[in-house]
């Protein structure tokens, strides 16, 4: 089982058979033929409930996403999760293709983008993603000030020594965290910010 991702391993405990609610041939976005196949399926998974996962599959060039959202009925919201130590590691994130992440004293963040999926997992499979990707950026350059600091970083947070604030900035209340210490408050300016970065990444492209 990946650390990384807990999506399947959840989906395997659904209490219910998958529901298959929609599905549909549309075009794919990247090869332009239509031969993308959509489907949407309600699980009820433990911890969070009924979830709604989104597959899309390009028979034609592989391309292929995904997204889950909790359906219990939710409000944009910001929640903020303070990091001690292993405890909040563990918990569970359900992030939502549309919500943004962010380790407020590093700068790390996730934005949403056309190239964005939904996945659960938990605040340490978060810092895995960010590890990877940072492992991927700093190849061949590990040692340099900027990479060396950032590796050193996220390793010694995985491994619960290192304290940090977690920010999730849910825009359209389809994302969820589970854990005892965590506040949920109004999406608010730094929410805003990692808005509008997603959207002139947008736009560059
Ligand atoms: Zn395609």
């Amino acid at each position: 089982m990946s650390k990384k991702d807990l999506t399947n391993n959840l989906l395997k405990k659904s209490k219910k058979e998958p529901k298959l609610i929609f599905q549909e041939k549309v075009k794919c976005p990247r090869c332009g033929s239509l031969s993308l196949i959509v489907r949407e399926y309600i699980y009820t998974i433990p911890y969070f409930g009924d979830i709604l996962l989104t597959e899309g599959f390009c028979k034609k060039c592989g391309y292929k996403f995904r997204d889950v959202k909790v359906l219990d009925a939710s409000r944009p919201k910001k929640v903020v999760v303070e990091v001690h130590g292993e405890d909040e590691l563990r918990y569970l994130i359900v992030k939502s293709a549309t919500s943004a992440i962010k380790i407020k004293e590093k700068g790390y963040k996730m934005l949403p983008g056309p190239a964005s999926v939904g996945f659960i997992t938990t605040v340490e499979g978060i810092l895995l993603r960010f590890l990877e990707a940072t492992k991927v950026a700093c190849k061949g350059r590990e040692l340099e000030p900027g990479c060396k600091e950032n590796l050193d970083w996220l390793k010694k947070a995985v491994d619960g020594y290192e304290e940090f604030t977690l920010v999730l900035c849910d825009f359209e209340g389809t994302s969820s965290v589970k854990g005892e210490k965590t506040h949920e408050v109004p999406i608010d300016n730094e929410c805003e910010e990692l808005k509008s970065e997603s959207l002139s990444y947008l736009h560059k492209k």
